[in-house]
């Protein structure tokens, strides 16, 4: 078949400006669930992110990594920190690595808000748990070499990712299925099983950081 100029062929945008379009309808249609679900708990955005950024963390963050995190200044996270606190869901304690500073943490009732705002994107899971596993993989793998991509150009904040963390071995096992290893819980890491928020999580040497994230890109 002749396709002309003018068909509808030659102005579809690339492949990859159609995957970057795909990306923000998925995360406008995730924001609108997470809006319903913080509404419905008397939360605005900002703060039902800030219970989730510190959800299952053991140890206290600073508000600056939190401003960081949602990309708002410091002053509009502390504001949004103040209401939380004001709320019983988040409490403020000195840091573990600096007497003087103040970090902060879920209360307990903090943490049961926070499990029911993980709930908000069931749906979305639901639609992901549908694609066959070897897609889920492929999809999973395609996201991590996109945030590797991102991380070289310092355009993504800080993930609590195995390619940052220090128990982190890459390539332990090289040309095997799972090359990769987690020396915590001294188990083989196949590209699925790689986490992306991990509890468990301790910061690499920036330097190691770096080279996991440009290797894997
Ligand atoms: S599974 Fe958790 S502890 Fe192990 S390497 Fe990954 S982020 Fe680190």
């Amino acid at each position: 078949m002749d396709i002309s100029p003018e068909t509808p062929w030659d102005t579809t945008p690339d492949l990859s400006a159609r995957i970057v379009t795909a990306i923000a309808r998925l995360a406008s249609v995730m924001r609108a669930g997470m809006w319903a679900a913080s509404t419905a708990e008397q939360l605005n955005p900002a703060q039902a992110e800030i219970v989730q950024l510190l959800h299952r963390r053991a140890r206290g963050m600073r508000l600056s990594w939190l401003a960081q995190q949602l990309s708002i200044s410091t002053a509009s996270a502390s504001d949004s920190v103040a209401a939380l606190v004001s709320k019983g869901y988040v409490r403020k304690t000195r840091a573990a690595d600096d007497g003087r500073a103040t970090a902060l943490l879920l209360t307990p009732e903090g943490e049961q808000l926070a499990g029911r705002l993980e709930g908000a994107l069931d749906f979305a899971d639901d639609a992901v748990s549908a694609l066959p596993h070897a897609l889920q993989v492929a999809l999973l793998t395609g996201l991590f070499k996109t945030i590797a991509e991102l991380q070289k150009t310092e355009r993504f904040p800080e993930l609590r990712v195995c390619l940052s963390c220090r128990h982190f071995e890459p390539n332990k096992f090289p040309g095997a299925d799972a090359p990769h290893h987690c020396a915590l819980v001294g188990a083989p890491l196949p590209i699925a099983f790689l986490r992306i928020d991990c509890a468990e999580h301790e910061p690499a040497d920036p330097t190691a950081a770096q080279r996991n994230w440009q290797i894997f890109a």
